[in-house]
């Protein structure tokens, strides 16, 4: 039988924000066994909209050994406790998922129970004042602990988040290859990918390939013809416009989300400037419609002309496919709703390094590879739909649409559960946990019909005690943290500000 074959040389193809990323990891973590080799083309721009994130960011930039202070000055970054989402469930309503969790919980039960039994005695509050992240979000206020830090994500700049990225690539003998990818070459027998050639004549060979090419895939789908899994008909937007403004206000630590007639707007600030966008389906609204809403609901001076951006939600049927992996916008795009798409790139990265194939790949580690990956995605597909299905809206077409359209099983049996008994449970490898559903589900409006009953063990009078201790500790808190802006200003100012 013949050997496989031994991995070397790693060709990444595609430097934005999925490429550099890719690069930077493998170099520095692998860099010795491995030559990395990542090709881009400055013919060709990168998407740069990716500037939300989320807090499991630490582990990739722990991984690269990053300094926070650092890399948010250098990129313009502004720190981020939550989303607020705006009008989703009625047109005039407002919520926070903050990252933050919610309460206590016992063992038998989660925070959620002890809540619903406040509410109906008249004796809780919101549910975010029982979150310090949420509060502190709320507030406007942030702070880094010595104790306990705050469960936080960043805004940042994409374009200085690459540029970043390859510094610590270079720096680990990644090297750079530029020009516009013409063709790429299979081996007759097995299909593998050998080599790459440019429009410049250049060919550059490799053992194993990473498709970071964006919404394009080219190797992943035009060379290799993968397959993608069409999910529009659950998330059916399917478009973005894209305008950076001026500061005209404080930064806020939250992402704003405002539901619009065909979809919704992002507002995400950084240190410098604003990233404005308006997420819609194209089947209800025009490219001009949209532009007009986007440039009447912005703040400030665009500092660019807005820009579309089109793509068709859902993912690649298998993300590893023979010497190929796809990350980035190659692997598929949900959404940005949930900021998850950095997230995706980097699960994808660190399940490669886990995985490395250096003695050769086999059909073990591609079957499962895949079955991890589409496993999280499901997961994270699941708690966007909630997002746009929970609406009591039925003020547009699109709005009546998503009120209406049919949802995934696991989804529907999630929103049974929490609805019957204020349950809610996390399987091994999900993205979200019980407070980021809960916070959504109460937010647009699904109430629990009961409370686990180990929260009448304890009589109203304990209950009240027991929730406004816990609101009067997350309150004392947040009182001593600064201002988000000022505590950027002495943390990690960016020099061009
Ligand atoms: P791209 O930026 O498209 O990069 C592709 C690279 O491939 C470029 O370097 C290009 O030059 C190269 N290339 C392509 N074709 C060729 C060729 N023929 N030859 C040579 N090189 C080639 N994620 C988040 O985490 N948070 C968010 O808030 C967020 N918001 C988003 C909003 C929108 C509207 C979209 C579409 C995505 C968003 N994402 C978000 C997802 C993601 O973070 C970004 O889209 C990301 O910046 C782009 O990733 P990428 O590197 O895969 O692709």
């Amino acid at each position: 039988m013949q050997q496989p074959k031994k991995i070397k040389k790693v060709v990444i193809a595609g430097g934005g924000t999925a490429g550099w990323m890719a690069a930077a990891s493998l170099s520095k973590l692998l860099g010795k066994a491995i030559e990395v080799t990542l090709i881009e083309s400055d013919q060709i721009p990168t998407v740069g909209v990716g500037e939300a994130t989320i807090p499991t960011l630490h582990i990739f930039h722990r991984l690269l050994g990053i300094n926070e202070q650092e890399f948010m000055a250098a990129t313009n970054a502004t720190f981020k406790l939550g989303i607020s989402f705006e009008h989703w469930k009625n047109g005039q309503d407002k919520y926070i998922h903050s990252f933050g969790y919610l309460g206590k919980d016992c063992w038998a039960t989660g925070f959620t129970s002890f809540w619903v039994k406040g509410q109906q005695r008249g004796i809780a509050s919101e549910i975010g004042d029982y979150c310090t992240e949420h509060l502190a979000a709320r507030r406007g206020r942030f702070a880094v602990l010595p104790s306990r830090d705050l469960n936080h994500a960043y805004h940042l700049d994409a374009g200085l988040y690459a540029k970043y990225l390859k510094n610590i690539a270079f720096t680990h003998g990644c090297q750079r290859v530029e020009g516009k990818i013409n063709n790429v070459l299979l081996d007759n027998e097995s299909g593998h990918i050998t080599a790459i050639e440019l429009e410049n004549g250049h060919t550059v060979k490799g053992d194993l390939f990473i498709d970071c090419t964006g919404f394009r895939g080219l190797l992943i789908d035009q060379a290799l013809h993968t397959g993608y899994e069409d999910w529009g008909h659950w998330l059916p937007c399917d478009r973005a416009i894209a305008v950076q403004t001026d500061c005209t206000t404080k930064q806020v630590p939250y992402t704003r989300s405002i539901a619009r007639d065909a979809g919704w707007q992002w507002r995400i600030p950084l240190q410098n400037r604003t990233g404005n966008g308006l997420v819609y389906c194209s089947h209800y609204m025009s490219e001009e419609e949209a532009k007009v809403q986007l440039l009447a609901n912005i703040d400030g001076e665009p500092l660019n002309e807005p820009r579309v951006i089109r793509y068709q939600t859902g993912t690649r049927k298998k993300h590893w496919n023979k010497n190929c992996i796809a990350i980035g916008l190659a692997s598929g795009f949900i959404e940005p709703l949930e900021s998850t798409g950095i997230h995706l790139f980097q699960r994808g990265i660190i399940r490669l390094l886990q995985m490395f194939p250096l003695n050769g790949i086999n059909q073990t580690d591609i079957d499962e590879f895949n079955a991890q990956t589409k496993f999280e995605c499901d997961n994270i597909r699941d708690f966007i739909i909630l997002h746009y299905h929970l609406t009591e809206r039925e003020d547009t077409p699109f709005w009546r649409y998503c009120k209406n359209m049919d949802i995934p099983d696991s989804l529907r049996h999630r929103m049974a559960h929490f609805k019957a008994a204020a349950r809610m449970f996390k399987k091994d490898g999900e993205l979200f946990g019980e407070s980021s559903w809960v916070q959504v589900m109460l937010g647009q409006g699904l109430m629990p019909e009961q409370y686990h009953p180990i929260v009448d063990t304890m009589s109203d009078a304990e209950l009240e005690h027991f929730l406004s201790t816990i609101k009067g500790n997350v309150s004392k808190q947040v009182d001593n943290f600064p201002d988000h802006y000022d505590f950027i200003q002495h943390y990690c100012k960016a020099a061009n500000v």
